[in-house]
Formats: C-alpha cells, structure tokens, sequence
C-alpha cells in the first residue's frame, strides 16, 4: 500500500479511536480505576509521547532544510536576474490570495450572520498578548547574527541569510561552484531525512489524532456550530474553487492533480496544526511529486509557510464579523477594508505553529475597534478549525508555487503528470538529475 494511503488510513483510525475514547472517557459504565489508568497510560502516556517525538521529529529538519533548500536555488538562480522577479511574482501572489481569501470570509459571515443569535455570556475573557508595531517585523527581518537565527528557528531571518549566501555563492566564480556542489549533497541527504520522518508518519499522524480527539470538549462546537460552519465552508470554498480557479488561469495545470499530489501534506497539515512543522513534507511534495523546480520551490515554499496563511486570513475575517454581531456592533464599509489590510499583514506575522491566528486575531479586531475578550468566545473551537486552515494554508503554499514555477520555466511537466512521481525507485530525485554536476 502506498505511503500517502497508509498515512491516510492512520489518520482515519486516529480520529476514529481517538472518539471513541473520548465517549469512553465520558461513559459512566466504568470504573473511575480504569478510566484514570487509559488517561494516565494510554491518552497521556503512550499518545502524548508518541505524538510529541514525532513533532520534534519534523521541527528538527525544518531549519536545516529551509537554508540548505534556499541556498541552493538561490545559488543557481543567482546569475540569471530570475531572483527579483521570482520574488516579486510570488510576494503577490501570497498577500494577492489573503486578501482574496479574507474578503470572501467577511461575505460570507456577513452573508450567513453566524453570530446573530448568539447571546453573551460572562465566559467571553481572554488576555489578549500585545502584538508588536509593525515596523519592528519587518526591521526583525534582517538577522544580525545568522546563527543566533538559525538556533532560534527565527524563519523570515534564515530566508534573507539563505537567499544572500546563495547569491554570493553564485558570483564567488570556482569557489563558488565547490560551496554550490557542497550544499546540493546536503539537500540531497535532508531530502532523505524527510523521507525516512515519512515512513514513520502513520503512527505520528496515528498519535496526535487519537490523543486529540480524545481530550477534545465537542460541547462547544455543538454551541458555535454556526460560526464554525461558516469558517469550514469559506476554507472549503477557498481551497477547492479559488485555488483550483487560479491555478488554472495563471498556468494552465490540472487543480484535480494539485489535489491528489496534495493528501498526504494535508495529513501532516491537519494532524500537526503547523505550517511550519509541516514544511518538510510540503517540499519534498513540491519538488518532488509536483516537480517545481529547487530554484522556485526552495525560496516559495519556506516564504509561504512564513508568511502565506489564507486559511488563518479566513477565520480571522469570520471571527471579527461573529464578534461584531455578538455585541451588536455594526462595521462599517471602512472597517472592513481595515479588517482586510490588517488580516493579510497580521497573515504574514502570524507564526507557523499551532493557534497563533487566535492571537494575531487580538490585532485585527483592535484595529476594527472591536472587544479583543471577544476571542473567548471562539477558543473552544479553535483547535479543530485550525487543523483545517492549517491544511489550506499550505494548500496556498504550492498552489503559488506551482504557478510560479509554471510561469518561469521552472516546472518538469512530466514529473507533474505523473502520478506515482517520487515512489519510483530510479526517479528519486528528478530534480537533482537536472542539476549540473560540479
Ligand atoms: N496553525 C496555523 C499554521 O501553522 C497558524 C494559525 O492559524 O494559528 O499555519
């Protein structure tokens, strides 16, 4: 069975399991003993540990990945003057698709009004953490000490390091190509590294799910489930029909094909609630299975799992209208295109691990002058809905790839038609047979 399959499968049963615990764990049919001894051992024990060495596992190759990938597209994309446009394209192409992504949210909220029968209840508290002016993001962009960004896993600082070494690499004439051959066999062996991680996923994915949905309250989706029915449907219709509409327009490629080559990144997506603990598979999946390019994908993707969160973007614009008509504010035609601004930057500040949206979402409701407690209201459900906009964030990451790879001649068709592209044994790195040899 192939891997994509079996992830699958272990995603189903976690989810499966992981219920029917959850039920257990609330039957009173059992003795308090034994329900102590599945939470101690089984749920807190032997999931939790599971699924924790397995998100360590995926975080561990990020940092590495990110500056071996970005240096080595960056490296042989240097001389071409490609870098400029190639970074111009795809920086539209992510705050185009937010902004995209967070209008139809507020239709669609204003459309279906999920908070109008919403009656506010004293539980509304939430401290909201300050968020830090606009200006020190971007300044914090510039590493001053690479390692220090490196150890500190500080992404948009290893991006600019990456992409200014590999452009140096590739003015510094014989020097230069031995760095470049260097790097390349390192991509090539953290490229492996993410595929041993992937055999492991099953039970990883397995873990997480079942100790998740075991512990997860489902009372509170019961109370909110209009507004986490409007999130779901705007992510659905995003993810589906924009990105599908897009690829087709910007680069003629098969959405259907996007999605198939999509599942098992959506599985990593879904289980983690990380963009970025997910980013290993998303590029391996970009390069690989879709066939983009090193020298888009390494720059796009880790750029994409930074800054490019459409599904983040689209709660977020729901959550402020539910907000809004929970304390009977109406929002003006002003506040809306604040909301829009503010959501697709907040987009780009928000961190790519579980449950930063809900904070980011304290900055937008403050610029549209609403109640920040206002995010109490939503956070019971929140987990669940992040797993999904997690998946479509990075649904959004290679969707822009791929159209931008398309777009500079830098996508292998044949890798893209094939279906079973990375499972051949002999085609285990398409890309790196184009590469020149040193
Ligand atoms: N969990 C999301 C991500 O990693 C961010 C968020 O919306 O909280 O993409």
């Amino acid at each position: 069975m192939s891997l994509t399959n079996r992830i699958l499968i272990s995603m189903v049963a976690g989810i499966l399991i992981g219920s029917l615990l959850n039920l257990m764990m609330h039957s009173s049919g059992l003795s308090d003993a034994f329900r102590v001894a599945v939470d101690d051992y089984l749920i807190h024990g032997l999931l939790d540990f599971v699924g924790r060495i397995f998100v360590a596992s995926l975080k561990l190759l990020v940092v590495p990945l990110v500056l071996v990938s970005l240096i080595c597209g960056s490296s042989s994309l240097g001389d071409s003057a490609r870098m400029g446009p190639i970074a111009v394209k795809t920086l539209v192409f992510y705050l185009g698709t937010t902004a995209v992504a967070i209008s139809l949210a507020l239709v669609f909220a204003v459309f279906i009004s999920p908070g109008s029968n919403v009656q506010l209840t004293s539980e509304a508290l939430f401290a909201a953490k300050e968020a830090p002016p606009l200006i020190d993001v971007l300044v914090n962009i510039f590493p001053s000490n690479p390692f220090n960004a490196l150890a500190e896993g500080k992404m948009l600082q290893i991006i600019v390091f990456a992409l200014l070494f590999g452009y140096a690499i590739s003015h510094a004439g014989e020097a230069g190509r031995r760095i470049a051959s260097f790097f390349r066999d390192m991509e090539v062996i953290v490229m492996k590294m993410v595929g041993i991680m992937m055999e492991l996923a099953p039970y990883g994915v397995f873990a997480l799910l079942a100790k998740l949905f075991s512990t997860m309250g489902i009372s509170a989706i019961v109370d909110l489930a209009a507004y986490f029915l409007t999130v779901l449907a705007v992510l659905l219709v995003h993810a589906l029909v924009v990105y599908s509409l897009l690829l087709k327009f910007f680069s003629g490629l098969s959405p259907r094909i996007l999605m198939t080559k999509m599942r098992s990144v959506w599985a990593f997506a879904f289980s983690t609630a990380s963009s970025g603990a997910t980013l290993p598979i998303t590029l391996r999946t970009v390069e690989r299975k879709m066939g983009v390019h090193n020298s888009v994908a390494g720059f796009t993707v880790p750029l994409g799992a930074t800054i490019n969160m459409d599904g983040t973007a689209i709660m977020q614009g729901v959550a402020t209208v539910f907000i809004a008509q929970v304390y009977g504010v109406d929002l003006s035609m002003t506040d809306f295109v604040t909301v829009i601004l503010t959501a697709t930057l907040a987009s780009i500040g928000t961190a790519a691990v579980p449950g930063v949206g809900l904070i980011t979402l304290a900055m937008v409701l403050e610029q549209a002058g609403l109640p920040v407690e206002g995010i109490g209201l939503i956070i019971g459900v929140d987990r669940l809905l992040d797993m999904v906009r997690t998946a479509v964030n990075v649904t959004g990451d290679a969707t822009v790839s791929a159209i931008v790879g398309k777009s500079e001649n830098q996508l292998d068709e044949q890798v893209w038609l094939n279906p079973k592209a990375d499972l051949e044994p002999n085609n285990d790195n398409p890309i790196e047979q184009e590469m020149p040899t040193a």
